[in-house]
């Protein structure tokens, strides 16, 4: 097969609204798999890279590093997936292969750094682009299962929101007699409500408001408390093993830390686009831990979609057509999701 041009939705500039294009696909070579995508979530991460909130991105970009399809063509080299498999692709599509992050199953965390499934240049020297498409063609080793017993559509959202909560809340031992708190009930913090309390941890959501208490609690945190209630933070000072913030602005991270017991952990995955100031004496008090998270590995990331299946969880989403992506960019940034956005990509 040669290149192909297939339709997706792109940023022809940044700030600019996502439109309908086609870009084109690589051939699939001995180790690909081509994937017809069924559903690609929309994370707050597509927005910062669309709007260069990180930094100068890549245009066009297509982004979308939440990817569920089936397999339709492989590679002669391919041995790990057949046509017709269910599969989905995460945040990034290659990795150097060889580091000691790399051979240890932290593709994520490569020291020559990940290519992203958009928004990077390839081996080959190629732009990348992402699941707001109807085909993509990956490599098998970048490319994982999707159980029986998810639809792809809630299934899509794990590729990004999923691992990146299940990772840091399996890495910090969220579980049975953990009190943990997910700051934001956004894409991301719902997943941790959902996977920390499946680990049998006890959940409080810590929310701007108390709009979405009803939901939290359906998902199954204990306790929901509103971050703009300053009394809130009296009420729970010293409370929390783990707190993970998914907040995507910055935070008064000292404010935070005061919410966790002796030794307790504040792990960010958030990644909001300003710096933001620490006193130390917040973390030298109470030997406290101030640490991020990255994603997840291949294996890992098959690992929590395998356990996902296990325990029933998807995500919570509201499906929309191509031709809302802009609306949904908007309604994201207002925080007004719930919780998460995903693309029917039969409507590109
Ligand atoms: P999202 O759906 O927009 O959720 C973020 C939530 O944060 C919002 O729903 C809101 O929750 C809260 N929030 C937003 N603005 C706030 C503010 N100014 N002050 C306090 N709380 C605020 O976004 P997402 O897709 O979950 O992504 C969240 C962040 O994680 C983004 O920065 C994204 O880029 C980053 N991310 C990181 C990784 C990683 O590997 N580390 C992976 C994916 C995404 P409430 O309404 O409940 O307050
Ligand atoms: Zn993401």
């Amino acid at each position: 097969m040669s290149v192909t041009q297939v339709a997706a939705y792109a940023a022809p500039a940044a700030k600019a609204p996502l439109e309908r294009t086609t870009i084109p696909r690589r051939p699939v070579g001995e180790h690909d798999v081509l994937i017809d995508i069924k559903f690609a979530g929309i994370c707050h991460s597509d927005i910062h890279q669309a709007t260069d909130g990180w930094g100068e991105g890549i245009f066009p970009m297509v982004p979308g590093h939440e990817i569920a399809g089936v397999v339709t063509e492989v590679g002669a080299g391919v041995t790990k997936f057949a046509v017709g498999d269910r599969v989905g692709v995460g945040c990034f599509v290659d990795s150097c292969r060889e580091c000691e992050q790399c051979l240890a199953g932290f593709e994520q965390y490569c020291l020559k750094g990940m290519t992203g499934t958009y928004n990077a240049i390839d081996k080959n020297g190629e732009p990348t682009y992402g699941g707001y498409s109807t085909h993509i063609v990956v490599d098998e080793n970048y490319t994982v299962r999707i159980p029986e017993g998810i639809d792809l559509d809630v299934a899509a959202p794990l590729l990004c929101a999923g691992i990146t909560l299940y990772s840091p809340l399996k890495h910090w031992n969220a579980g049975p007699g953990k009190k943990v708190a997910i700051v934001g009930l956004g894409g991301l913090g719902h997943m941790g409500v959902k996977i920390a309390s499946a680990f049998g941890a006890d959940v409080t959501v810590l929310s701007q408001s108390l709009r979405k208490k009803d939901d939290g609690l359906r998902l199954g945190a204990s306790e929901y408390h509103a971050t703009s209630d300053e009394t809130t933070f009296e009420k729970l000072a010293g409370t929390f093993d783990l707190i993970v913030s998914t907040v995507s602005a910055p935070l008064p991270l000292d404010t935070y830390l005061r919410l966790l017991k002796v030794d307790g952990a504040f792990v960010n995955v958030g990644a909001p686009e300003d710096p933001v100031s620490l006193n130390l004496f917040s973390v030298i008090a109470g030997r406290k831990t101030l640490a991020g998270s990255s994603i997840g590995g291949i294996a890992e990331t098959q690992e929590m979609l395998d356990f996902c299946a296990e325990h029933g969880l998807g995500a919570e989403i509201e499906l929309i057509g191509a031709d809302r992506i802009n609306e949904a960019y908007d309604r994201v940034q207002a925080s007004d999701v719930r919780y998460r956005f995903v693309i029917d990509t039969a409507t590109i």
